[in-house]
């Protein structure tokens, strides 16, 4: 076998910069994300590349529980699956007061937008759960607070239309892992069902939102492969979510990953995802002290408030962390970096020693 060439992350972050947003292929990102680069330069080039394209601004989104718990699906990871025991009961789904409600609580905590979940294989046609989450889109539309953004399992095509014509502005809708994994963790449902869902909300002229869960026991080659899966996809949002494990769920002995490894995984999907906004989501208390680092390895924006059934950090420590690095709000809507924008600070390269030292030009 020929000797693979070395890795620079800058070199990458160059080529990227300069238009060719798929320069990190699928087996360059899963050496990436084996390690084979050191964290802290990984984390610099990916930096290079989210502050050329969303500068100092940072999306901030908040979720509701619509429909908690007792989901026929069986997600291994997941604490509302009916097939496992777990701490969180199954609730009614929400009336449209609630959900007002909830956004404005939302905007209060800076969100844009508020996503509507519901624990459902999906929102069927002519269904109640359909009606139902129909009537809460609209709600927050008129409630004007935030924007209407929803994850409702499988919805076909008329059933998205319905929810955009209500005021749905984005589908979320994860591949939760890459291919080669995905079938591991689920057992109800196909990666393929999930790929069309995403093309369905597109084809409407939905922005999307897809991203995953990393931490789950994959291989270094499962998470490139969610990450070119995503970029393939060209969704607009990918969150990032890292495992928390819960009790009683199939995954819950899977330790979680450390903070050092969180952070090299987010500037992998960065150099794999350069216009997306990658926002960090569930399992984001594991980052501890490095917290505000997310943003430092490519992080663009991160959901605040609690999540479905799992804590996050208070809401004013993360924004006092945001004034603290002088990042401030972006829209959801806002439009996506073009490629074509003016390239990121030259990088200065010494070879004065063995390995290229880089130093990025402010
Ligand atoms: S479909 Fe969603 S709610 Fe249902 S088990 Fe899977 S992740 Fe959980």
């Amino acid at each position: 076998m020929s000797e693979l060439s070395p890795l620079s992350p800058h070199a990458l972050a160059d080529r990227i910069l300069a238009g060719e947003n798929d320069a990190a292929d699928l087996p360059t990102l899963t050496r990436l994300f084996a390690g084979e680069v050191d964290t802290w330069e990984l984390m610099a080039a990916a930096d290079r590349i989210r502050r050329s394209h969303f500068a100092d601004e940072v999306h901030l989104c908040s979720i509701v529980n619509a429909k908690q718990g007792g989901c026929p699906e069986d997600c291994g990871f997941c604490s509302q699956s009916k097939h496992f025991s777990t701490h969180v009961s199954a609730e009614r789904f929400l009336a449209p007061e609630e959900v007002v409600e909830a956004s404005a609580k939302a905007q209060a905590q800076h969100a844009s937008a508020l996503g509507l979940v519901t624990a459902t294989r999906g929102l069927e046609d002519d269904s109640v759960a359909l009606d139902k989450m129909v009537d809460g889109v609209r709600a927050v539309r008129d409630a004007g607070h935030t924007e209407a953004h929803g994850s409702f399992g499988f919805v076909s095509r008329d059933g998205l239309a319905r929810l955009k014509d209500a005021g749905l502005t984005e589908l979320n809708h994860n591949l939760e892992t890459g291919r080669g994994y995905f079938d591991s963790v689920v057992s109800s449902h196909s990666y393929d069902e999930r790929i069309q869902t995403i093309k369905n909300a597109k084809e409407l002229g939905l922005r999307t939102c897809s991203g995953g869960i990393v931490g789950m026991g994959e291989a270094p080659v499962h998470r490139a492969e969610l990450a070119v899966a995503l970029r393939d996809l060209d969704v607009d949002e990918v969150p990032i979510n890292f495992l928390v494990s819960i009790e009683g769920t199939k995954l819950e002995k899977i330790e979680p990953m450390t903070p050092l490894e969180m952070l090299h995984a987010i500037a992998c999907f960065r150099l794999a995802l350069p216009r997306q906004n990658i926002f960090i989501a569930a399992g984001r208390m594991h980052l501890g002290q490095l917290t505000p680092l997310m943003f430092a390895a490519g992080a663009s924006g991160m959901m605040v408030g609690d999540f479905l059934t799992t804590a996050n950090r208070s809401v004013e420590d993360d924004l006092r962390m945001l004034e603290q690095l002088g990042l401030r709000g972006r829209s959801c809507g806002a439009e996506r970096p073009e490629m074509s924008r003016p390239a990121a600070p030259p990088v200065v390269r010494s070879t004065d020693s063995g390995r290229p030292k880089l130093r990025v030009l402010n």
